[in-house]
């Protein structure tokens, strides 16, 4: 059976046009390659459910488009943890330095109960037939006269129209089109870079606040590595702790155990022994997921095309529309982005 739209990706951009089509009343499929919803937003519950976000955890004032949609969620936020003193590694032959970080003039922000409450809430509307895991899309033909016809390994799918909600470079790498894509799209998507695509979290949950004890805020940041940047990760409600962080990009390269040795070795070298007492470690690779990542040989700098203006064009008789958080004018790669990405696309639609 042919469906009027068929978005592809249930991130923040897929879901959310999802959520606003569905009350405009306009039929749609999403379909999501992941046995999970949610993209690079991946809030993990950890010994005793302590979130731990291993995808997107901070948004700011400026993020007026998420910050409105959280309200019409009612999901409420807090401000990340930073009162105390931070640590700073410059040298492995130096101690670490001891610094009172001024207050921040403009704090970033977390969501009470974790980021994925934003996916949970835009997809708990979602009948079963509108949302579909575990299928990859490998495949799109286009023809004016029967329109899309898009292929997984197990399904054919048939659309009027379809979104694409997949970082730009992974959208024209793990496709194929007939007839193909246009040569210019092809070559920017190529240098567009996907926000966090190559970094690693990690996350260990505690059964005490222990660093806030000797006064340390829980945060970090070191040039000495493997870890490079920690914060205290404690929930809203603070009755669940933990410390959260980015490792050294090369560490994907060492096996989990040894990531775990390194990281639980800087940490009592900086917090004392409290810091081995962690209930479990918890970490995502994002290079290694096939779902968001592409290996390329050139390097693409950070935010790279962004927004570039070949994304605000829909192809194939403007039927085909590139979304997701890196097309968006403002703010690509952010949350920021992909809510703004799916409004943009969504006035289409309401036309
Ligand atoms: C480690 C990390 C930290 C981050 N930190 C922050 C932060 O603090 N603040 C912030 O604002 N942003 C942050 N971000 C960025 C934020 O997560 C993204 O901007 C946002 O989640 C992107 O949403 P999206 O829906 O556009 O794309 P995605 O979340 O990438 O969604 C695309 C979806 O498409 C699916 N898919 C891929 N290929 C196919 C296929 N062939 N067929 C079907 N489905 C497919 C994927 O599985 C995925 O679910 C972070 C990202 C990461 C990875």
């Amino acid at each position: 059976m042919k469906t009027k739209v068929l978005i592809i990706g249930a991130g923040l951009t897929g879901l959310l046009l999802a959520y606003r089509l569905k009350k405009e009343g306009i039929s749609f499929k999403i379909i999501e390659a992941r046995n999970r919803i949610g993209g690079r937003i991946h809030t993990v519950y950890s010994e005793k459910e302590t979130p731990i976000e291993m995808g997107a955890t901070w948004l700011s004032t400026q993020h007026c488009e998420l910050l409105a949609l959280l309200e019409e969620l009612k999901l409420p936020i807090f401000e990340q943890f930073m009162d105390g003193i931070a640590l700073f590694e410059s040298l492995s032959t130096a101690p670490p330095q001891q610094i009172e970080l001024p207050r921040n003039q403009q704090p970033s922000y977390r969501i009470k109960g974790g980021t994925h409450a934003i996916i949970n809430a835009l997809a708990k509307h979602l009948e079963t037939d509108e949302l579909i895991l575990n299928e990859k899309i490998t495949d799109i033909h286009y023809t004016t006269k029967v329109g899309f016809t898009l292929n997984s390994r197990q399904k054919q799918y048939h659309s009027e129209k379809v979104i694409s909600t997949l970082p730009p470079m992974l959208f024209v790498n793990s496709i194929q089109f007939s007839p193909a894509l246009p040569e210019e799209l092809i070559n920017i998507a190529n240098k567009t870079h996907t926000w966090m695509g190559d970094s690693i979290k990690f996350g260990l949950s505690y059964p005490t606040p222990f660093w806030k004890e000797k006064n340390y805020s829980g945060t970090i940041f070191s040039n000495v590595g493997p870890i490079t940047e920690l914060y205290d990760h404690s929930n809203y409600e603070n009755d669940r702790y933990a410390l959260k962080g980015f490792l050294q990009s090369g560490m994907y390269l060492e096996t989990k155990e040894n990531r775990i040795s390194k990281v639980t070795n800087q940490l009592q070298k900086l917090f004392g022994t409290g810091a081995s007492a962690y209930l479990k470690y918890e970490e995502s690779i994002w290079r290694e997921e096939s779902e968001t990542f592409v290996p390329t040989d050139h390097f693409v700098l950070p935010h790279q095309n962004n927004g570039h203006s070949i994304y605000q064009t829909s192809i194939y008789d403007k039927n085909l529309f590139i979304g997701g958080a890196e097309t968006a004018l403002q703010f690509g790669g952010y949350m920021e982005g992909a809510v703004k990405s799916a409004q943009s696309i969504y006035q289409e639609f309401k036309k």
